[in-house]
């Protein structure tokens, strides 16, 4: 087997393997990335302790309407009870009776506000719970997948080693040197496959004589254009 022919191979599982890297990377990352589930657990909170106040203020105002409620009850007691006679004390409750009136009207007013408010706060409690329970369920989903995937490319991984391992075996140290030396140098691309009679990466046509030793010689031919090992299949 020519070198070129293993250097072009040993490029096509060098590539895979980076690939592969990359990937498992970016996939250790996003599993261990849980600030979609914490935003939503903030939320949550956030939500959960306006509907606790909101449910106080409720609470504080309904009291306060059942208090003046029951000092009114009073007054109207004492103004038809027929125990005060004196007509400047009656008239004293009887106007005293009608401004709780008009003070439990207006606290009523602010209880109904309290009302509404509550609710809006106890919605937005559920939505927080329920948008919790999906986003906690799309990231387990996601994770599942996603740790499939990882197990795959370990297996890959270790099967492009071994096969890695294997080529190095077969290919001398001073090709093995200058492949490295251009992968470093021409953004990973050491060999290039000849396509058309030319470089399939920089396009150099290359003359039959070029052609016939790519295919016949032992030793490396390069691009006279980017310097590339070129390959023939
Ligand atoms: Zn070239």
């Amino acid at each position: 087997m020519s070198e070129a022919l293993n250097l072009y191979r040993l490029q096509k599982i060098d590539t895979r393997i980076h690939q592969i890297t990359a990937r498992l990377g970016e996939i250790d990352r996003k599993l261990s990335d849980d600030s979609r589930v914490k935003r939503a657990q903030n939320n949550l909170e956030k939500a959960q302790a306006q509907a606790r106040q909101k449910r106080i203020e409720l609470k504080q105002i309904e009291d306060k309407v059942e208090a003046q409620r029951i000092k009114r009850k009073t007054t109207q007691a004492a103004l038809f009870g027929g125990k005060i006679k004196n007509p400047k004390e009656l008239q004293d409750l009887q106007m005293e009776s009608e401004a709780l009136k008009r003070y439990i009207s207006q606290l009523e007013d602010e209880q109904l506000d309290a009302m509404i408010a509550n609710e809006e706060a106890e919605n937005a409690e559920k939505q927080a719970i329920q948008a919790l329970k999906q986003i906690k369920g799309t990231v387990a989903e996601e994770n599942a997948s996603m740790l499939g995937e990882k197990n795959k490319l370990e297996t890959d991984l270790e099967r492009l080693t071994r096969e890695r391992d294997a080529v190095f075996q077969s290919v001398s140290s001073k090709a093995l040197h200058l492949y490295q030396e251009l992968r470093k140098n021409k953004h990973g691309t050491a060999v290039a496959a000849v396509t058309e009679g030319g470089c399939s990466i920089c396009g150099q046509s290359l003359t039959p004589s070029d052609l016939q030793s790519i295919r016949a010689s032992n030793r490396l031919v390069f691009c006279p254009t980017c310097g590339r090992i070129l390959f023939a299949e």
